[in-house]
């Protein structure tokens, strides 16, 4: 890989993950999880992280044998303070891959989907509902209709209605952190051809803050966001200082109280987090009611639900475009390995565009696990030889459901085997 181009915002937090020394036994496991070279360190000598290079994805820590890198962001404490004021409305933003491994922390089977618990659990705890399937349904359609922006831009030459620039293709998928991270230290010639689109838990803070004060009857200063995720990068993700959309609208509109910006989620718990958060409060997830939602922030579609999946975000963008194309539903795609390109599926689907009354065939590739298989994928896209129109980009190998945020029991293909059916399409 290329020289580190790029390190840390004024602001944003400068990694999250570390290695403590006096547990590291320098074993150099973590080493071939690390999709970057982050980790420093002779066989048998103490380890530790270059932060310029570490994608805060977590691998490392879900992987060591001795359990010696860990988090150094923890908020746990702080979202029970806000839990227990009662000024504050603290919202949860839940994404598709916790509800599927919280469980096993609550003596659950591996793999047991405890959607209505967990919402249970979260009611007691005094958080308000926030599905984070509403907002990845938002992020499909967003990217769904890029995507087919891009397409007929450089087929038919069409310009974008309010004479702004229009990405290049190949369009790769820009809802994992640690991928956008690799691209703008590593690759930033790439910059261009990421979406533009934000991922689904900072869609949440921003409608959380905009659209939920007439929700839930609160100023947007007085709502707390606490995105609850699989994943230690989405805690980096959440300080990036350009994420203050919400703030920056009700500057707009007049309403704004606050004198300084407020980020649009305010902060982000790991599945493990939540774990403690809930055992701090006295609450066993696995007795809790069912409890459905109380807003029109808990509804979502099956496509939403497969963000957590690889393969998920980018099928679930092409039926969109599909349906915006056709008005009709598209099949699953039948993706297949892709000879010569390890970790790389691909399919294709030919779209009628009803507008230029042409066909066109899209090429589509999805590539999680991104240590091993993204480069012979990016060399071809800056060489130009690239066959692909749409690439899918997850860090952690399986995608989110193996997050560095999730649940330390189990490994390997028989928790993903456990998990994987929850993502099948709905
Ligand atoms: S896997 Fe754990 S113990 Fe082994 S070198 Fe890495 S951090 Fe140290
Ligand atoms: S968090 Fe990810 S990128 Fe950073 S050192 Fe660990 S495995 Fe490498
Ligand atoms: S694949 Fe998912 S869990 Fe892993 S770094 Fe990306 S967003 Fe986070």
């Amino acid at each position: 890989m290329s020289a580190v181009a790029r390190t840390y915002q004024k602001g944003e937090i400068p990694g999250v993950i570390a290695i403590n020394p006096d547990i590291c036994k320098g074993c150099d496991a973590c080493k071939r999880h690390c999709p970057t070279g982050a980790i420093q360190g002779m066989f048998g000598a103490t380890h530790s992280i270059d932060v310029d290079r570490c994608l805060s994805c977590g691998q490392c820590l879900i992987n060591c044998p001795f359990g010696a890198p860990y988090e150094t962001s923890f908020t746990v404490d702080e979202v029970i303070a806000k839990l227990k004021d009662k000024s504050v409305s603290v919202v949860g933003i839940i994404a598709p891959a916790v509800r599927v491994a919280i469980g096993e922390d609550f003596g659950l089977p591996v793999g047991t989907l405890v959607t209505g618990k967990l919402y249970g659990a979260m009611k007691k705890a005094g958080f308000l509902i926030f599905d984070n399937n509403f907002t990845a349904d938002l992020t499909i359609m967003e990217e769904g209709s890029e995507f087919l922006q891009r397409a007929r831009h450089a087929i038919f030459g069409e310009k974008s209605e309010h004479g702004g620039e229009i990405g290049p293709l190949p369009q790769f998928t820009s809802c994992c952190p640690a991928w956008v991270r690799l691209v703008e230290t590593h690759y930033p010639a790439l910059i261009p051809n990421l979406s533009s689109a934000k991922s689904p838990q900072q869609m949440a803070g921003t409608v959380a803050k905009t659209y939920g004060p007439a929700v839930w009857g609160k100023k947007a200063e007085k709502i707390y966001t606490v995105g609850i995720m699989p994943c230690t990068a989405k805690k980096v993700e959440a300080s990036r200082p350009e994420f203050k959309s919400a703030y920056e609208y009700h500057k707009q509109k007049g309403d704004a109280e606050a004198a300084t910006p407020y980020p649009d989620v305010d902060t982000v718990l790991t599945t493990r987090d939540l774990s403690l958060l809930f055992k701090k409060m006295n609450i066993d997830l696995a007795k809790e009611a069912e409890y459905g939602g109380d807003s029109l922030f808990a509804e979502y579609t099956g496509a939403g639900t497969i963000f957590g999946n690889t393969g998920g975000v980018m099928e679930a963008a092409l039926r969109t475009a599909y349906a915006i194309l056709t008005g009709q539903e598209l099949k699953p795609l039948e993706f297949k390995p892709v000879r010569g390109l390890k970790g790389v599926k691909s399919a294709s689907v030919t779209l009628k565009d009803s507008k230029y009354n042409k066909e066109i065939t899209v090429q589509v590739a999805v590539v999680h696990g991104i240590g091993a298989n993204i480069k012979p994928v990016l060399e071809e896209v800056l060489s130009g030889t690239s066959p692909y129109h749409f690439i899918e980009v997850m860090n952690c190998p399986g995608g989110c459901i193996n997050g560095g945020g999730q649940p330390i029991v189990g490994s390997g293909s028989s928790w993903l085997g456990a998990v994987l059916p929850w993502f099948a399409w709905k």
